[in-house]
């Protein structure tokens, strides 16, 4: 035999005896691309998650063999045994991330291993296989590339990518997991506000009424249980007129989140010109969102050398209600992928409406505005930053 020719029946050998389950392997990618590309949607029809791109990323995993083969393919259904285990006991774990076209038409990702990792966390909470978070980068970055086309380049358009894993295994029994797929989707999104900034009032929801998460629980992972059974209280609140609920927890009605968003109040302190951030610590009730952190980490940047104080820290209802009443409570926003920063008018706590410092013509206030300047401007690296990784540079 030539050198460098390895017996196929050899190699399989050695392979199966050094290393047990297979590893993520981008390196193995198959790709088949679609032969009816799709019309691209018109740039104004894109709300969220109306249209979806051309192919589908999938990988199978099975407890004995490892991770499979990676396979792009064209958009396809799932064919699932009726009994597999995800729809019967809800093994589900997903990401939301972004790709932006910059200035320049390149494609980049924004902080994509934050999120690998926190899919690797969620997958491990509910007994998922993990993975090794950079070869499912380099798949995803493969994916975007060939998805590229449904990226406009126009400020606000973006791909919002969906990972997902699932339970696959169809044996009845409640327990861990022995096969899985893997699998990701993109949907070309436009601006969330488009007409400019539309500010919300929440409702607050005491968790005698609802829970969404607790402590011991699994509310800090992006897994599918976690958000149907917001859904029926959320629909009663927008019943009484509020878009969304603001989930409290314990007797004295701490703030947690709202919606699917984390939350951030900007304080008047006592000190004469000075702000306090605030935002509820990750005390294991607390999705730890990424734009969360970019808020976090961009305040400590450039509003902490100015005096303002930075917070992780529990905050209830009363020190609200109580900041409004004596004009120190001067803006309240959410944070999330979809939105990026979305401004809150009012909270409905017990018999008030809580104003949360915005002036009836105002639709958001200025730090809010702010927050989302400086992250799109990473986003769309009109500021060259790490957070912002080009997927050319991903391989
Ligand atoms: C996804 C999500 C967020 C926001 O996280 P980002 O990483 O900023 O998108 C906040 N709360 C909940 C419950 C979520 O599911």
């Amino acid at each position: 035999m030539a050198p460098g020719i390895v017996s196929p029946q050899r190699s399989f050998e050695q392979d199966s005896a050094s290393s047990g389950p297979a590893r993520l392997d981008a390196s193995k990618l198959r790709v088949t691309k679609t032969l009816h590309p799709s019309k691209l949607p018109p740039a104004e029809d894109l709300t969220f998650g109306s249209h979806h791109t051309d192919h589908i990323l999938q990988v199978r995993w099975t407890s004995e063999h490892g991770w499979q083969t990676p396979q792009i393919a064209p958009y396809q259904h799932l064919a699932l045994d009726p009994a597999a285990a995800v729809l019967h006991y809800g093994f589900e774990c997903f990401e939301g991330m972004k790709a932006y076209r910059d200035a320049w038409g390149s494609v980049r990702l924004f902080r994509p291993e934050v999120n690998l990792d926190r899919l690797n966390r969620s997958a491990a909470r509910i007994a998922l296989p993990t993975f090794d978070a950079d070869e499912l980068l380099k798949l995803i970055a493969r994916f975007v590339k060939l998805e590229e086309r449904f990226i406009y380049g126009k400020p606000g358009y973006s791909l919002y990518i969906r990972p997902v894993i699932i339970a696959t295994n169809s044996n009845l029994g409640v327990a861990a997991p022995t096969s899985a797929l893997l699998y990701c989707i993109a949907c070309p999104v436009g601006p969330y506000f488009s007409a400019g900034f539309k500010a919300i009032t929440l409702e607050a929801a005491s968790s005698v009424v609802a829970t969404r998460a607790w402590p011991g629980g699994a509310g800090n992972h992006k897994i599918g249980g976690n958000y149907a059974p917001c859904i029926a209280p959320e629909k009663a609140a927008k019943a009484r007129g509020f878009q969304q609920l603001l989930w409290l927890f314990g007797d004295d009605d701490r703030i947690t989140e709202a919606g699917t968003m984390n939350l951030f109040i900007v304080l008047r302190t006592e000190q004469e010109g000075c702000f306090e951030l605030i935002t509820p610590p990750l005390d294991g009730m607390i999705l730890p969102g990424v734009t969360r952190d970019c808020v976090l980490s961009l305040a400590r940047e450039r509003l902490a050398p100015s005096g303002w104080t930075i917070s992780e820290r529990e905050i209830c209802m009363s020190e609200v209600v109580h900041a409004a009443g004596v004009g120190k409570l001067v803006e309240v926003f959410g944070t999330g992928t979809a939105a990026v920063v979305s401004p809150i008018r009012a909270i409905k706590y017990r018999d008030t409406l809580v104003q949360c410092g915005l002036s009836r013509h105002q639709s958001a206030g200025a730090i809010t505005a702010l927050f989302k300047e400086w992250i799109e401007a990473r986003q769309y690296a009109v500021e060259e930053h790490p957070w912002s990784v080009p997927v050319s540079e991903i391989s």
